[in-house]
């Protein structure tokens, strides 16, 4: 069956030319409908910007343990093989490979849509010209504010708003569609509706209001970033007037913060179930703070197919479905809607990743969550950790330690 019909190209269960590892040859059509609609390559952890709130893991990956670019190549085409739609060229910066073109082109040639995920300071227009004729599809720029000063201090990076907006200037000019990213925290949720006037003033298709979510690196920087709950109710609010005002002009889209939430997001859509993430050293993550969590196997698209992983490997199964849940999610009427929630968070704030996420006003971790939110928002920010291996080992004893309570 030819899935060209669905918006999907998935027509061989074959990889690199091999029937694939683990996979009936009759399971075509299952496994299309199963596959991922998204994949992130992280394509190095390398990033001249610093900020506290980045999702790379506190152990950033060397350069030496990056992936070759014939592996990349690989995947890409892995990738569009197993019905993929999107892929995500994210790092670190993405643009610090140097081979990104031809990784860019090897999507283009899978069928996959492209996105390069930066912060753009290292790109020139000819480079930009370059990507977009080997196939790119959208450019996706961080402003870590809309105030010069303040988005330098935060990526600490001098100069970099001046080439962000002469790089997203060149994105408009060559005819591709543009968003802006805006992570949103206690130093620069103030300037919300500026980041709108901002994307307008840009030409984007696309904001992105991405409230920070408190792991990894912004869980080390917690008390640094963390809003009060009227700043972040304001926020929303504005946002959501904006939204409707802005309808066919802008899209505006939010990940809103958890810790001031009653229920959580369905996290990934949903563990295994509709993206997967690729290290730059090419683990197979099925969100990108898995390895925070203990006990799972991690399988490298250097050693197995990634239609093999994406179906059989450990850490995708480990949360798949709803059979893994402890109570309250076991019985609750919402699990196939918003999974448990972020196991990451329930790793981070509870110390299992089997509990629910203390996001939900239904765990036992959730007044105390929010109690301790509450309490970092109101006092004044802490330093800032920046992301930066030299970091990274003080960085591994979180400001924020798991409550200690008994499991649900
Ligand atoms: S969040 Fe900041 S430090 Fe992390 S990859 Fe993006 S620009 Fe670099
Ligand atoms: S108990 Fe679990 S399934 Fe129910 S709403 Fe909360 S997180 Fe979702």
């Amino acid at each position: 069956m030819d899935l060209k019909e669905n918006g999907r190209h998935c027509e061989t269960a074959v990889v690199d030319d091999e029937p694939t590892a683990g996979v009936a040859g009759s399971a075509t059509e299952e496994l299309c409908a199963r596959a991922p609609v998204g994949l992130l390559a992280e394509l190095t952890h390398r990033c001249p910007l610093q900020c506290g709130y980045c999702s790379n893991p506190l152990e950033l990956e060397r350069v030496n343990k990056e992936l070759s670019t014939e592996t990349w190549v690989s995947v890409m085409s892995q990738a569009g093989a197993m019905g993929i739609l999107q892929v995500h060229l994210s790092g670190g910066e993405p643009t610090a490979r140097k081979d990104l073109e031809e990784i860019v082109a090897a999507a283009s040639k899978a069928g996959l849509y492209s996105n390069l995920i930066t912060a753009a300071v290292l790109l020139n227009r000819q480079r930009l010209e370059g990507l977009a004729a080997r196939g790119l599809d959208h450019v996706q720029i961080s402003f870590q504010d809309t105030d010069a000063a303040n988005a330098e201090r935060i990526g600490a990076y001098p100069g970099a708003q001046k080439k962000k907006l002469e790089v997203a200037a060149w994105v408009k000019e060559l005819g591709l569609p543009l968003t802006v990213n805006a992570p949103i925290h206690r130093q620069n949720i103030h300037n919300v509706g500026r980041y709108i006037e901002l994307a307008l003033e840009l030409g984007a298709q696309r904001l992105e209001i991405a409230h920070v979510q408190y792991y990894g690196w912004a869980y080390v920087n917690r008390a640094a970033l963390i809003p009060t709950y009227d700043q972040t109710i304001q926020s929303i609010e504005l946002v959501e007037r904006e939204r409707e005002r802005l309808k066919g002009v802008l899209t505006i889209d939010m990940v809103v913060p958890d810790y001031y939430a009653k229920r959580p997001k369905p996290c990934m859509g949903g563990w295994g179930k509709g993206f997967l993430n690729i290290t730059p050293s090419g683990k197979v993550l099925p969100c990108h703070a898995a390895e925070t969590i203990p006990g799972l196997v991690f399988d490298n698209v250097q050693d197995r197919p990634l239609l093999d992983i994406w179906l059989n490997s450990q850490a995708f199964n480990a949360f798949r479905g709803t059979d893994w849940m402890k109570e309250p999610c076991r019985s609750c009427a919402f699990k196939e809607i918003d999974f448990g929630g972020c196991r990451c968070q329930a790793m981070a704030i509870t110390g299992d990743a089997r509990n629910t996420d203390p996001a939900c006003a239904l765990s036992p971790y959730h007044g105390e969550m929010v109690a301790m939110a509450r309490s970092e928002a109101a006092l004044p920010p802490t330093p800032i950790v920046y992301r930066n291996p030299r970091n990274a080992p003080g960085a591994a004893k979180p400001a924020a330690r798991p409550m200690a309570m008994a499991d649900s």
